[in-house]
């Protein structure tokens, strides 16, 4: 099924994906100004530097806004059922939008914590998702 939204790796990209693939999560940090940096990207979106490094994410955080997604984005998922995505608030400073798991919607609180987990969905791709912690 090709849905047309698959993550894309790019050489500016690879490193987050392949550590996806083994459970890590990684963001970048800026050398020169000291900014968490997230999505991967080529440059410090804070001060323009091009030298960023890869930072393990302990891939703990809390939910600053949630939503549930009652429709598919496209007519291929036959089989989808309703998600609730989010954007976390990591500790190390960074935001990412993700899928949180939980059984229904009216469990996600704003500032609920989560951590991370791997989903590997059998083709290449391995998605960072949520989940509330325990
Ligand atoms: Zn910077």
């Amino acid at each position: 099924m090709d849905l047309h939204n698959q993550p894309r790796s790019s050489v500016d990209t690879e490193g987050y994906w392949q550590a996806a693939r083994e459970g890590r999560l990684l963001f970048q940090r800026c050398r020169s100004c000291g900014e968490p940096v997230f999505h991967p990207r080529p440059a410090c979106p804070y001060c323009l530097s091009d030298e960023l490094d890869w930072e393990q994410s302990e891939g703990r955080g809390e939910i600053y806004s949630f939503t549930t997604q009652h429709i598919p984005l496209h007519q291929a998922e036959q089989a989808f059922e309703p998600r609730h995505l989010g954007i976390i608030n990591l500790d190390e400073g960074f935001h990412m939008f993700a899928e949180i798991r939980t059984g229904s919607h009216a469990d996600l609180r704003v500032g609920q914590r989560v951590t991370v987990w791997f989903d590997d969905r059998g083709d290449g791709v391995t998605l960072p998702k949520f989940e509330v912690a325990s």
